[in-house]
C-alpha cells in the first residue's frame, strides 16, 4: 500500500476497508454487512460498550455480592437438562489454582462461546455456594492470548455480525487507529477544544477504542458526544439563519378591527396563555420572515382555537391557510370545528384527504388552486405535488411528531414562503424538544381552559370490574357516554390481551347489553368510521369500543367515562391522550384503567399515570422510563439517528452544545469561511437533506 502514503489525508481515510491492514476481501464482506465501507468508517465505529478488566479481581477476593470482574482459563463445560424446555450450562474457570463456577439456566448457546482452554473474561454477582464462589448469569467476553486482560485494559465491545468475534473486531479496529490516525484532521480549532474541555480528535479516537482508564475513557467519549451534538445542533441553528434570512412571507399584520372580529366567533373568551401564545404568533405574522413556532400544549389546553386565530388573520388579508392533521379523522373533526365556529361568515372551507373519491379530489383542487376556499382542511394529501394553492399564507400543522421536518418544508412555494404554525399535544420532554424542534420558536400552554370539570383516574383490579361496570352504567342511564379502549384490534393468539372485536362482542353480551355500542379501528373503512363518529356524536350510540385511534381529535364532551384495557401496552403519553378524550365538557370525567403489570417499568409508568394530570410531568417520566427509542427516535422525525449521545442521558452536554452552535452561528454569519468550514461542511453534509438546508454554503 505504498502508494497510498503519498494521497492526501482524506483519500486515506476513504481506503476502502478490504485493503486495511488485518482485514482484506472476505471480512470486508462481513463489515459491509455493518455498513463498514472505507478506514474512515471503521475508525469511527464506537463500542456499544466496554469490560472494565482494568479492575480485575483475584477468585480468593471476591466478596459476596459486589460486583466483580474476573478473568480465567475455561477448564470444563457441562450442559444439563433440568427438565422439558430447560437446562443448566455450568463451566468452571481456573485461574492458577483457584477455581469458581460460571452458571447459566437456558442459555444453551452460550456453550458455543465457552471453548475449554480458551481464556474469558467474566462480570458479574459472586455468591458462595457449596464450597465454592459461583457466578450466576455473569456477561462473558472471550479473551485472547496476545490480550492478556492482566495488563489492566477496559475491553470495547463492538455490535458485531455473524462470522466476525470481538477480538477480530478488535485487532481490525486496532489496525486501522495504527495506520490510519495520523491522517485525521481535527475539525475543532484548537483553542475552542482547549476552552470546552475536548480531548483532541487523535487522542480521543485512541482513547474510545482502546482507553487507558476509566477517566479517559470518558474524556473520549465526552469528544464524540459533544461533537455530535453540536453538528446537529449546528445544523439547527444554521436552519433559523436560513429562515431568518428569507422576506418572502406575507406580512399579514394585526389591527383591532381584525381582532374583535375574529375574537367575536369564539363562544368564550380566551385563557391567558392562549392571549399570551397569539401574541407571539401575530408579532411573527406581520413580519416578512416567515414564522417557524412550535405551540405546545396539553391535550384540551386550547391549541386548536390559537391555530383558528391565525388562520382567520390569513384570511382576513386575503390569503389562504392550510391546516395538516395526521389522521383523516382529526382533519375532518378540525373541519367541523372551523365550521361551526364560522358559522355564518363567508369564510370558505374544503377537506382533502385520501379519503375522497377521483372527482371530489380533482374539485377540491381547483377551488385551492383558483382560490375559491380560505381554508384547506387535510392530511397527507395535502403533500402531494399537483397540488398548488392560490395564495398560501400560513401552515398549520398538528401533531407534528408524526411529521418528519422536512415535511415541513414540502408546502413552501417558489414564489410564496408561508408562515408555519406547529402544534404539538403529546408533551415533549425537553431534550427532545430542543433537538427535534431546535429550528422553531416555542409558545406553550401551560394552563387549561375553566370551567373544566374534574378528572378521576383509577388503577382497577379484577376485583373490581364488577363495581367498575356498575358505576358505568349507572353514570350512561344518567345520559352521559363513554368510550371503551383495546390495544389490538383483532385477538392474537399468543398475547392473552383483550381486542376492540372480542371486547366488543362480551360487552354486547354481558355488562354493558343494554346500551347501544359502536366500533372503531384502523381498519374500519373510513365512510363506516365517519358512520360510527357521527352516531357517537349524536349520542345514538353510547359506547364507543375502540384501539387508540381516538387517542387524538375526538371531542365529544358529554363522553366521560372510559374503560381501558391492557393498559400496560400503552405508553405514558399515549394514556394520557387517551385521557384527554373524556375531560373535554362540564361533567366529571371517570376513567379506571386494567392493566397486567408484570414489569417494575410498566407499574411505575401506571402509578405516575394514576397519580399526575400534568403532561408535561408525564413526559419526563416516560422519556425517563423508555429512553427515547420508540416514541422520540430521531428516525422518527426524519432526522438520522444518533450513533452515541442520548438525549436522556446527555442532557447537560446537550445545552452545552446547543448554546455553543447558537453563539457561533450568531458571531460567524459566514461559518463555511471561517476555520469552524468543516464542522459546517459535517452539519449540512448529515442534516442537509433532513432539514432542508441544500441552499447553505
Ligand atoms: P387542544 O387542541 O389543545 O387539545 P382544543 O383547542 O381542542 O384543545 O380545546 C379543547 C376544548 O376546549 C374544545 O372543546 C374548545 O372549544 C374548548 N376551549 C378552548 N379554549 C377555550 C377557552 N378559552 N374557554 C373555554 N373553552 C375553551
Ligand atoms: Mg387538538
Amino acid at each position: 500500500m505504498s502508494e497510498t502514503t503519498q494521497q492526501k489525508p482524506e483519500r486515506r481515510l476513504s481506503t476502502p476497508v478490504q485493503f486495511v491492514k488485518g482485514v482484506g476481501p472476505q471480512r470486508a464482506e462481513l463489515l459491509e454487512r455493518l455498513n463498514l465501507r472505507t478506514a474512515s468508517d471503521l475508525l469511527f465505529y464506537f463500542p456499544r460498550d466496554y469490560r472494565d478488566a482494568s479492575q480485575l479481581v483475584r477468585i480468593s477476593q471476591l466478596r459476596e455480592h459486589e460486583t466483580a470482574s474476573v478473568f480465567g482459563v475455561v477448564e470444563e463445560v457441562d450442559l444439563r437438562n433440568t427438565g422439558p424446555g430447560r437446562c443448566m450450562l455450568g463451566a468452571l474457570i481456573r485461574q492458577e489454582n483457584e477455581y469458581l463456577r460460571a452458571v447459566w439456566f437456558n442459555q444453551p448457546w452460550v456453550q458455543h462461546r465457552l471453548a475449554v482452554g480458551a481464556g474469558v473474561l467474566l462480570v458479574g454477582e459472586p455468591r458462595f455456594s457449596g464450597g465454592r464462589w459461583e457466578l450466576v448469569h455473569p456477561r462473558l467476553e472471550t479473551v485472547d492470548d496476545d490480550e492478556t486482560p492482566t495488563a489492566g485494559r477496559i475491553l470495547p465491545i463492538y455490535s458485531l455480525t455473524e462470522g466476525l468475534n470481538q477480538s477480530q473486531m478488535r485487532r481490525m479496529v486496532q489496525g486501522v487507529l495504527d495506520d490510519y490516525r495520523e491522517s485525521l484532521v481535527e475539525v475543532f480549532p484548537a483553542e475552542y477544544l482547549a476552552q470546552h474541555d475536548l480531548l483532541p480528535i487523535r487522542e480521543a479516537l485512541q482513547h474510545i477504542h482502546a482507553p487507558e482508564d476509566p477517566q479517559r475513557l470518558a474524556q473520549a467519549r465526552r469528544r464524540f458526544i459533544y461533537q455530535e451534538l453540536f453538528v446537529l445542533q449546528l445544523a439547527l441553528a444554521l436552519r433559523r439563519q436560513v429562515l431568518s434570512l428569507r422576506c418572502n412571507a406575507p406580512p399579514l399584520p394585526l389591527s383591532a378591527k381584525i381582532d374583535a372580529r375574529i375574537r367575536r366567533l369564539f363562544p368564550f373568551s380566551l385563557t391567558e396563555d392562549q392571549n399570551r401564545a397569539i401574541e407571539e404568533i401575530t408579532a411573527d405574522l406581520a413580519r416578512t420572515t416567515p414564522m417557524n413556532r412550535l405551540l405546545h400544549g396539553d391535550v384540551g389546553s386550547g391549541k386548536t382555537v390559537v391555530a383558528e386565530y391565525a388562520m382567520l388573520l390569513a384570511v382576513a388579508h386575503g390569503f389562504q391557510a392550510a391546516m395538516m392533521a395526521p389522521t383523516e379523522m382529526l382533519a375532518r373533526q378540525h373541519a367541523r370545528t372551523l365550521a361551526r365556529d364560522l358559522g355564518e361568515s363567508r369564510v370558505r372551507i374544503v377537506v382533502l384527504t385520501g379519503g375522497l373519491s377521483a372527482p371530489e379530489r380533482r374539485q377540491a383542487e381547483e377551488a385551492i388552486a383558483s382560490g375559491q376556499v380560505d381554508l384547506i382542511v387535510g392530511t397527507h394529501a395535502l403533500l402531494g405535488d399537483q397540488l398548488s394553492f392560490r395564495r398560501l399564507g400560513l401552515v398549520v400543522i398538528d401533531e407534528q411528531h408524526r411529521f418528519g421536518v422536512r415535511q415541513r418544508a414540502a408546502l413552501r412555494r417558489a414564489d410564496l414562503d408561508p408562515h408555519y404554525l406547529v402544534m404539538t399535544a403529546t408533551p415533549i420532554p425537553r431534550t427532545v424538544s430542543m433537538t427535534m424542534f431546535g429550528d422553531l420558536d416555542l409558545s406553550t400552554l401551560r394552563d387549561k381552559p375553566p370551567g373544566r370539570a374534574t378528572l378521576h383516574t383509577y388503577l382497577g383490579d379484577e376485583t373490581r370490574r364488577e363495581a367498575w361496570w356498575d358505576f358505568f352504567r349507572r353514570k350512561l342511564r344518567e345520559g352521559r357516554q363513554g368510550y371503551v379502549v383495546a390495544p389490538l384490534v383483532e385477538a392474537s393468539e399468543s398475547s392473552g390481551v383483550a381486542s376492540a372485536e372480542q371486547l366488543l362482542s362480551t360487552l354486547a353480551r354481558g355488562p354493558l347489553k343494554d346500551f347501544r355500542l359502536g366500533l372503531v379501528h384502523g381498519r374500519v373503512s373510513p365512510a363506516e368510521r365517519e358512520a360510527v363518529m357521527t352516531s357517537f356524536r349524536e349520542g345514538t350510540t353510547q359506547v364507543l369500543v375502540a384501539t387508540s385511534v381516538i387517542e387524538v381529535g375526538i371531542d365529544v364532551p358529554n363522553a366521560t367515562l372510559m374503560t381501558i384495557e391492557g393498559g400496560d401496552r400503552f405508553g405514558l403519553a399515549q394514556l394520557h391522550q387517551l385521557r384527554g378524550r373524556i375531560s373535554r365538557g362540564v361533567h366529571p370525567g371517570y376513567l379506571c384503567v386494567f392493566a397486567a403489570a408484570d414489569s417494575e417499568e410498566a407499574r411505575q409508568r401506571l402509578a405516575a399515570f394514576e397519580r399526575s394530570n400534568d403532561g408535561f410531568e408525564l413526559a419526563d417520566i416516560d422519556f425517563q422510563l423508555r429512553g427515547p427509542g420508540d416514541l422520540f427516535g430521531t428516525r422518527q422525525h426524519g432526522l438520522p439517528p444518533l450513533r452515541i449521545a442520548d438525549l436522556n442521558r446527555d442532557e447537560r452536554v446537550l445545552e452545552e452544545a446547543r448554546r455553543d452552535a447558537q453563539q457561533l452561528v450568531a458571531s460567524h454569519p459566514q461559518l463555511h469561511e471561517t476555520e469552524f468550514r468543516q464542522l459546517h461542511r459535517m452539519a449540512t453534509h448529515r442534516y442537509g437533506r433532513a432539514l432542508d438546508l441544500a441552499d447553505v454554503g
